[in-house]
Order: C-alpha cells, then sequence, then structure tokens
C-alpha cells in the first residue's frame, strides 16, 4: 500500500475522466488543465521520478503519449502540441508520482512554455558535453537490451552538430574579419 495520492486515485478509477487505459498505464483528461484538452499518462506502477520507472514503462508511456498527442490533432484541431514530463520537484513536478503531460496548443494561445536562451561559451558547451559522454558511456554500458547501434548512431551527430556550431562560429568569425 503506498501514500500516494496518484496511486490511490488510480485505484478508484471514477475520479478520472479515463480516455484511455491497458495494463501498464491510463491516459486521463487533467481535471484543472492548463488548457481544454490537457491531458496526463501516468503509468499505474508507483515511481517518483522517471530514474525509478522501469525502462519498458518509460518506452511505453511515451508511445501512449504519442498516440494522445495524435488523438489531440485529431479531434481537438490543435496546431501543435507540448509533451511535458516535470522530473523532480524542482522541476515543477507536484505530485510524487511519474506523470506525462501532453497539452494542446494553438497559435497564440495564453500558454508560454519557453525559456529565454542565453550564449553558452565554446569553452562551457565542449566541457559540458564531454562530462555528459563519459556519464552517458557509464550508463549504458550495464544494459544489454539497449541496442548498441543506439548509442553509436548518437555519438557521431552529437559530435556532428558540435562540428555544425564550430563551423558556424567560424563563419561567424569570418564574417566579422574587414
Ligand atoms: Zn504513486
Amino acid at each position: 500500500m503506498t501514500d500516494c495520492d496518484i496511486c490511490k486515485l488510480i485505484e478508484s478509477k471514477d475520479a478520472f475522466k479515463v480516455i484511455y487505459e491497458d495494463d501498464i498505464c491510463l491516459a486521463i483528461l487533467h481535471e484543472s488543465p492548463s488548457v481544454s484538452g490537457h491531458c496526463l499518462v501516468i503509468p499505474k506502477k508507483h515511481s517518483t521520478i522517471i530514474e525509478e520507472t522501469d525502462d519498458e514503462v518509460v518506452e511505453h508511456i511515451f508511445v501512449v503519449a504519442n498516440k494522445v498527442s495524435s488523438a489531440i490533432f485529431d479531434t481537438l484541431g490543435a496546431h501543435g502540441t507540448n509533451i511535458v514530463l516535470n522530473n523532480g520537484a524542482d522541476a515543477g513536478q507536484e505530485l510524487p508520482h511519474v506523470v506525462v503531460n501532453v497539452i494542446p496548443r494553438k497559435e497564440n494561445d495564453p500558454l508560454n512554455l519557453e525559456w529565454q536562451p542565453k550564449q553558452a561559451s565554446q569553452e562551457e558547451l565542449k566541457t559540458t558535453s564531454s562530462m555528459m559522454k563519459v556519464y552517458a558511456e557509464h550508463i549504458y554500458s550495464g544494459k544489454d537490451k539497449l541496442p548498441e547501434v543506439k548509442i553509436k548512431k548518437e555519438e557521431p551527430a552529437a559530435e556532428k552538430e558540435e562540428g555544425k556550431k564550430e563551423d558556424d562560429y567560424l563563419v561567424k568569425g569570418l564574417k566579422r574579419m574587414p
């Protein structure tokens, strides 16, 4: 038995406007939506944050979130969706149970989920990139079921992106030359 409010509500599903359910998760309409049609995809097995969630469940809830997003496009005439998981209290997570938000968006709607971009120095980007790469290799090394090809695909892409940024940086530098 858990003290989690969401787990308690899952047990008494009548409290929800359930729009989809299977063995692993359910999708409901948010009772206090950011906009009409705001849906939540909730795994049935309790986990507080995504790091504690089984890989199969993570995969499944995002597949379902994608389908819910398609339904929002088709039935509500949305122009876009935000698929958001607030992971941890400092990231805006309000209840201690993993939840994926699927939020319908329309042009000029009142929501604002954008952030102000700031300039990162090349040095900062390089340091952060190498720290993350080392850690990512460490995470994936123990996971047999994660195909190695996926990891290899990601790394050249990241390097290519870095290369591209450097190219852009050089081009900008050249343009500034008299
Ligand atoms: Zn729970």
